[in-house]
């Protein structure tokens, strides 16, 4: 498995494409802006090499996902607090998580 990883990387690296760390900046991009036709077909197909940047892309999305939908509650219900339950429920998730 490593091996094959590593022989997509060489192929990769051997057609001069961008690295990682020039392609990440983009992929945090596609969350802000629709991508050039070109941008979105060097990303897929970067994906398919890199394990790595596709769980970037997808932790991205999940996060976007997430604030999304916190953002139509808030605007449904008119208030961007927590109720006093919420509250409770996340500050014993936080003690409990630093051990306390
Ligand atoms: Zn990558």
């Amino acid at each position: 498995m490593e091996m094959i990883l590593w022989l997509k990387r060489f192929f990769w690296a051997g057609l001069g494409l961008p690295r990682c760390n020039r392609l990440t900046p983009l992929v945090s991009q596609s969350m802000d802006r629709d991508l050039t036709f070109k941008e979105r077909i060097l990303l897929k197909s970067h994906y398919i090499i890199c394990d790595r940047c596709d769980r970037y892309h997808d932790q991205l999305e999940i996060m976007r996902k997430a604030i999304q939908l916190q953002n139509e509650d808030t605007a449904l219900s008119g208030s961007a607090s927590l109720s006093p339950e919420a509250r409770s429920r996340i500050k014993a998730a936080v003690l409990s998580e630093a051990g306390h």
